[in-house]
């Protein structure tokens, strides 16, 4: 897209020529649509869980509900609850992550231990699944932000275990180089057919929309991922087949921001 401005150049009433300067806006256009499409999304995301709430919660008050069935209708509220919460703190985060890094601290992040924590975070979600985690490697230090660094593993793993099957394994991997710093997440779940492969980074774009509600995802983990690395200047590869699963390396330069 190109804006055009012409203008005459006049000098005491004669014509002599003309400015005419062009402006390439399509990166503007672009950015402005996007902010337009979120803004867009976000509502429809958010009414989504709101409605089931508010219709669950009036089915109950008009005594719609048998007694018997409220501890499921009440379960139903919580996970919906549940979702509006994860929403709510993926926004915030991605905003954060849009507004740089001015307000964020960087600090020395040693990546192994920050596997393992997660780990520990996700260990019941694994185990309900029978999925085996193996966190491989050791201390790997860089400087970067620890909470966006923690939530852009944790998305990772948590992905990991979702589009896992049951029995699988999910492999987290850092390793160093000369130059780089390299985390690798791999599971043995459902994969990622070659044409998703960018598009499951943009905002809210889920492969199978049912199956991503029910596993209680926003659809903003991996837009998480790819803001975060774009934040410490680390570069993202993904590999995966369908029903062969996936395998995401994400590489950190030495000193990343
Ligand atoms: P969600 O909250 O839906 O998991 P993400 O942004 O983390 O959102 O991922 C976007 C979509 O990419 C998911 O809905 C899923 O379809 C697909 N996806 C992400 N990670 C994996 C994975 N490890 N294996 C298979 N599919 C995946």
């Amino acid at each position: 897209f190109y804006q055009l401005l012409a203008n005459p150049v006049k000098v005491t009433g004669k014509t002599y020529g003309a400015v005419i300067m062009v402006w390439d806006i399509t990166e503007k256009n672009a950015a402005e649509q996007m902010r337009r499409e979120f803004s867009a999304n976000v509502s429809h995301e958010l009414k989504t869980p709101l409605m089931s709430i508010s219709g669950y919660a009036e089915l109950i008050e008009n005594g719609m509900v048998q007694p018997a069935d409220i501890p499921e209708f009440a379960s139903r509220i919580h996970q919906e609850a549940n979702r509006l919460t994860a929403l709510v703190q993926d926004i915030i985060q991605l905003s954060k992550l849009e507004e740089g890094t001015s307000q964020m601290q960087e600090e020395v992040v040693d990546l192994y231990e920050l596997a393992e924590d997660i780990g520990a975070t996700l260990h019941h979600a694994a185990k309900k699944k029978d999925i085996t985690m193996k966190i491989e490697g050791a201390t790997q230090e860089i400087t970067g932000v620890r909470q966006i660094l923690y939530e852009m593993l944790y998305n990772l793993m948590d992905n990991g275990i979702k589009y896992n099957v049951e029995h699988g394994i999910l492999w987290v991997r850092m390793w160093k180089t000369t130059d780089k710093i390299y985390w690798q997440v791999e599971d043995t779940g459902i994969g990622i057919a070659k044409e998703e492969q960018e598009r499951v980074y943009e905002r809210f774009y889920r492969v199978d929309k049912s199956h991503s509600r029910q596993t209680g995802g926003t659809g903003l983990g991996l837009s998480i991922v790819k803001h975060g690395a774009a934040l410490h200047h680390a570069q993202i590869r993904t590999e995966s087949q369908p029903g062969q699963g996936t395998k995401i390396t994400i590489g950190f330069p030495l000193d990343p921001i």
